[in-house]
């Protein structure tokens, strides 16, 4: 009866986000009350394990106590203090501590809420760092093919696809779009053994008339700002995995041109692909990084922009000339998420969370890889603490997805496809034997649902 009446009150007045909201209406869904670790505590008494941290951000599980503990603790003592003028030590503390732990150099960190202000803020100081050196004229991002980088409108202009943003066309500027290092896909049909990532800059295009990284970089580089892309994984596009390789020479060409280098750490930072950070993997360092979900361990919302000196010092005013950044928002560097946020690395270090990951991850591939032969042999990506199998079959692959992850759902597991492709982003402390559970529940869905 609670389930039925709470239900009914939702379709009713929440507009839930990227949800069709006839058939949403017509399913059933879990309304949870309250969460532990990977369990879900729904209202009507049943048990649910996330397969996906929430939305890829509760990297240290529901509810973990130690950052309860500091939210309760800084709730209590200072709730907002702005940061135009003014300052406060967790936010002091906060900036500090990321520069000791991401890729030397990025020592300067703007805060914000949600991934996407982050991504604003890293396009307009990529904008405003070329203005502020008399070279207004660079407006344009070069991005990959079927990148996501958030839903705001800058962010939407470097994740740009037709089918879902046709509508905003006439009030954003589309980034320059390279053919997306689609490995199952190769556009040039290499094996990844011997791949040399030829993708990254063959003079070609492919079937929908994207260019290569190199090529877009050579040709465009005096009129654009930066590069953007999301390091290893294009996580929304169904989780594509993409070798080290491509960020080496992207970085390297970078360089060479001296176009500023944005990598979006949002979804993958924090020890998602195995190292603290996607960039570690590849040995490259950015000069800007946006950072966000796992950044408070997904408990509360905060993002960041962290830019290298080089870029910082460019907006000193010189010359008579003012080069502040116009830009903040009412909650950036907010006391509690601060605290949050500082609980959550010292988490991630003192629990030796990346550490512990080796064991975890041979559970997930392997599970995975009982999936993808179930599934007759679908394509499996897996990365650190990601793994997908994308269904391949001709028709129907997408209402095959979700049938699964309904029947996961049947079965104690909540997972959500994207469109063709199962994937499992779990917790990352989580015990390998709930992990063990979760890819068994996967297993036995794919196996019910012909
Ligand atoms: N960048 C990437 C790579 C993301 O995956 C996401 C969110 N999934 C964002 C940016 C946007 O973050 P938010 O949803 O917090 O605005």
């Amino acid at each position: 009866m609670k389930y039925d009446e709470m239900r009914e009150r939702d379709i009713e007045f929440l507009w839930h986000p990227y949800t069709e909201i006839t058939s949403f209406g017509q399913s059933s869904f879990p309304i949870v009350e309250s969460a532990s670790g990977c369990r879900l505590h729904e209202i009507d008494g049943r048990v649910l394990l996330d397969g996906i941290s929430s939305w890829w951000c509760v990297n240290l599980g529901h509810s973990h106590p130690r950052l309860v503990q500091a939210i309760q603790a800084q709730a209590a003592k200072l709730q907002h203090t702005l940061l135009g003028g003014m300052s406060h030590p967790p936010a002091i503390r906060l900036a500090e501590q990321l520069a000791s732990i991401v890729p030397a150099g990025l020592g300067h960190a703007m805060f914000a809420s949600d991934g996407s202000c982050a991504v604003e803020a890293a396009l307009k100081i990529a904008l405003q760092y070329w203005t502020n050196q008399g070279e207004e004229h660079r407006t344009r991002f070069i991005t990959l093919q079927d990148g996501y980088h958030g839903d705001t409108l800058g962010a939407i202009g470097v994740g740009y696809i037709e089918t879902y943003h046709g509508y905003l066309r006439p009030v954003i500027q589309p980034a320059l779009r390279a053919i997306s290092p689609h490995c199952n896909r190769c556009p040039l049909g290499l094996r990844p053994e011997s791949c040399q990532v030829e993708c990254f800059d063959t003079e070609c295009s492919n079937a929908e008339g994207f260019e290569s990284m190199a090529a877009l970089i050579r040709r465009h580089n005096t009129g654009c700002a930066a590069v953007i892309v999301e390091p290893l994984c294009q996580a929304a596009a169904g989780m594509r995995i993409y070798p080290e390789l491509y960020l080496k020479r992207l970085r390297s060409l970078c360089s060479e041109y001296g176009l500023p280098l944005i990598i979006d750490e949002i979804a993958v930072g924090f020890g998602r692909t195995g190292a603290m950070f996607a960039c570690e993997r590849a040995g490259i360092v950015p000069d800007i990084m946006t950072l966000g979900k796992g950044l408070t361990g997904g408990m509360l919302p905060m993002s960041a922009t962290l830019v290298t000196d080089a870029i910082y010092n460019t907006f000193r005013a010189t010359g008579g000339q003012n080069r502040t950044f116009f830009h903040g928002h009412t909650f950036c560097g907010n006391p509690i998420t601060s605290a949050a946020a500082l609980a959550a690395l010292e988490t991630y270090a003192e629990e030796k969370v990346v550490e512990r990951l080796p064991d975890r991850i041979r559970i997930l591939e392997d599970g995975m890889r009982r999936v993808s032969s179930v599934l007759g042999g679908s394509p499996l990506r897996t990365l650190g603490m990601i793994a997908a199998v994308e269904i391949t079959e001709a028709a129907g692959a997408h209402v095959r997805a979700r049938r699964i992850a309904a029947r996961a759902y049947e079965l104690g597991l909540f997972i959500r496809p994207l469109n063709n492709t199962i994937y499992l982003w779990p917790p990352l402390n989580i015990a390998c034997a709930d992990l063990q559970s979760m890819v068994e529940i996967v297993e036995r869905a794919a196996m019910e649902t012909p």
